[in-house]
């Protein structure tokens, strides 16, 4: 006899103890960051200042962090540094850890899936979503099996799709590419930055529920930058909400996970009032700072 893993407690019991004892090192936590780009010259520019936040380790689940603000406030700085990713790391002050690690470079432990596409269109789809795998040496029948079994699981027909090559899929395929080609490292943060703009609404919705259904029996903390307050409070266990330039965090919220697909989501009250309570205040910073 089989038996279940136990379930999960709820998420906001998990995060109570989590912040009242922690037991491991926290999955991120950014300590008094602030970056200029250019600095000591004329063109230096601060995009966020004093960024603190703590993202804790709960046994078992993995957080989805929406990170949301006024465009160009440096929520794609903020990714691009926990990735390690130059020039946005390192942070000219202030602390980027890691599972309690100074970030010093990119690592396995953190995918990264971007707005524009990025996979090699010389490759077929199983050879993009088997890339990482390669890197680490699988042999091709095992790398090939658990692509197309990824293939499967983000909504793409093994038979048909595996073979073809990025330009020959949408935009929603690609991402769906994408999205396989990182979770099939099982790596424990997931950074997504802005992975569903390019696409038409009723696309984004679907892959919305795409990334609830992968990653809500996952234990990947993902952080997911996104300028759709709708998708922020639809995804979200917890919404980062970044001020005007220089950015830094003015607001902490919480969210419960969705139940419903996107669709059925937008039309609860709870959602549409939540999602009012942030559009105010970014059309508050915005009128501050004179956009509107
Ligand atoms: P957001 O993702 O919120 O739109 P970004 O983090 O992309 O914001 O950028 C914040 C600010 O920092 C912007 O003014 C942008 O022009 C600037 N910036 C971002 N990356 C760089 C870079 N590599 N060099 C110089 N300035 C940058």
């Amino acid at each position: 006899m089989t038996q279940d893993k136990p379930a999960a407690p709820p998420i906001e019991a998990a995060r109570a103890a989590a912040q009242a004892a922690p037991e491991g090192p926290h999955v991120v936590e950014f300590r008094n960051v602030t970056k200029t780009y250019y600095p000591g010259t004329r063109r230096a520019f601060t995009a966020i200042k004093d960024v603190t936040f703590t993202v804790e380790d709960l046994p078992n689940i993995g957080e989805l962090i929406a990170i949301i603000g006024p465009s160009g406030c440096g929520k794609s700085t903020v990714l691009k540094m926990i990735a390690g990713l130059e020039p946005q790391f390192p942070p000219s002050s202030g602390e980027v850890l890691v599972l309690g690690q100074p970030v010093g470079a990119p690592g396995a432990d953190r995918g990264m899936v971007f707005q524009e596409y990025t996979a090699f269109d010389n490759r077929t789809v199983l050879d993009n979503v088997a890339f990482g795998l390669e890197c680490r040496g699988v042999h091709r029948a095992e790398r090939h099996a658990r692509a197309l079994e990824w293939i499967r699981k983000v909504g793409l027909d093994p038979q048909k799709d595996a073979r073809k090559y990025p330009q020959q899929l949408s935009g929603g395929m690609k991402q769906r590419v994408a999205i396989a080609r990182s979770l099939i490292l099982n790596p424990r943060i997931l950074l997504m930055d802005e992975p569903f703009g390019a696409l038409d609404p009723m696309t984004r919705l679907r892959m919305q529920d795409l990334l609830i259904a992968l990653w809500s029996s996952s234990e990947t903390t993902v952080f997911f930058v996104t300028h759709s307050i709708d998708e922020a409070v639809f995804l979200g266990d917890r919404i980062y909400l970044f001020s005007n330039p220089p950015g830094t965090i003015v607001e902490q919220a919480f969210a419960p996970r969705p139940t419903v697909p996107a669709v059925e989501a937008h039309a609860q009250p709870e959602f549409t009032e939540r999602t009012r309570y942030i559009r105010e205040k970014i059309a508050k910073m915005e009128k501050e700072a004179g956009r509107v």
